[in-house]
């Protein structure tokens, strides 16, 4: 899968993709993450890439021009029947859940805006944006770090990124519950040992132990997915995590 992010700090988002699992994945050619760097299409003297906001107020905002070029090159490089679609990441957008990242799966390259300062020219919106997508409610210098968050959370579910898809299928919200508590090495740390159940070897019975914890975990912080966990799976019925 593609990803091309538009930026004024490609060096954050490469940073920041490059390391770990997701660097790896890049390496391995599972993705791509290219980063474009806005300013380097602004046809002002000095690069600007910003200007006041007309009706007055605070800070200033992104230019159309720029954004607009940027995205018109990118644009050049879609190969027939490349499955595409265009996010601004916006703290007016919809809410980037588990769900709304499986459906992005759905595209073979995503082409992310990130704003900064007071946010991007309408404009720039109207005419290259297909979504906005906020990573929560609270706002952010820029849109670096929720693109970040945006890849990661799709990227994780690529064929190959982790050893399998029961990697993120049985975690918290994918499975429907919280996970339950995770232990390893040492058995015993500054005096507090591992729950004896998951030393058993007994299957049943850690499966039986996790969920419990995982039911207890939710119905505890967040009832609104215990409420809709009990609905889907009674009790009287045998328990079993959603996929
Ligand atoms: N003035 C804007 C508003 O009130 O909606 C906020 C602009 S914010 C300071 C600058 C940029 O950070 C935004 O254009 C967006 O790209 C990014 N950003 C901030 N908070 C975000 C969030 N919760 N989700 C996604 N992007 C966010």
């Amino acid at each position: 899968m593609k990803f091309d992010v538009m930026t004024l700090f490609p060096d954050l988002v490469a940073g920041v993709l490059g390391e770990s699992i997701l660097g790896r994945a890049q390496k391995n050619g599972i993705l791509t993450v290219t980063c474009h760097n806005i300013r380097d299409y602004s046809e002002k003297k000095h690069k600007n890439v910003d200007d006041t906001p007309y009706g007055g107020g605070m800070g200033m905002v992104m230019a159309a021009p720029p954004i607009c070029a940027c995205y018109d090159a990118i644009a050049q490089s879609f190969a027939e029947g490349e499955r595409t679609r265009v996010i601004y990441m916006s703290p007016k957008g919809r809410m980037l859940t588990q769900k709304v990242a499986r459906e992005l799966l759905e595209y073979d390259r995503l082409v992310i805006l990130c704003g900064h300062y007071e946010g991007v020219d309408q404009r720039a919106v109207d005419r290259i944006v297909d979504e906005e997508i906020s990573i929560g409610d609270y706002v952010l210098t820029g849109g670096e770090l929720p693109a970040c968050i945006l890849i990661d959370s799709v990227a994780r579910m690529l064929d190959g990124v982790l050893s399998s898809p029961e990697c993120y299928e049985g975690e918290s919200i994918a499975s429907g519950l919280l996970e339950y508590p995770q232990y390893t090495r040492p058995v015993e740390f500054e005096g507090v040992p591992v729950p004896t159940v998951l030393l058993s070897g007994n299957h049943a019975e850690i499966d039986k132990w996790r969920l419990e914890r995982s039911l207890e975990l939710t119905r505890e912080r967040r009832p609104e997915l215990y409420e809709a966990y009990m609905l889907a799976y009674p009790p009287k019925e045998p328990r079993k995590k959603r996929k």
